[in-house]
């Protein structure tokens, strides 16, 4: 997938891993997700552990960042229509 950023550049997760996804995660999202592996680990008993699921599971979301201009696109894969776009406003308070 990949789409040009409002500064012109083309983001694009073509390698994996990549530096354009991140992902956002809340400090209950990180204990959640500590929790699913957790449990998942107790219970693998072997099998593969399904981490995608997990950071589902825990609400993380998926973040592209622009190495340019560091704009952030908010769940690109959502669909364009509904990408949030967040810009350096300010550094330093
Ligand atoms: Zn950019």
């Amino acid at each position: 997938m990949k789409f040009p950023c409002l500064c012109g550049r083309i983001l694009s997760n073509a390698g994996s891993p990549n530096n354009t996804e991140h992902v956002l995660l809340s400090s209950v999202g990180v204990e959640r997700l500590q929790d699913l592996i957790a449990e998942q680990f107790a219970t693998a008993q072997g099998k593969v552990v399904l981490w995608a699921d997990s950071w589902e599971e825990s609400g993380a979301i998926e973040v592209w960042k622009c190495s340019d201009c560091q704009r952030l696109y908010v769940s690109p894969k959502d669909g364009f229509d509904k990408v949030v776009v967040y810009k350096i406003e300010q550094v330093g308070i």
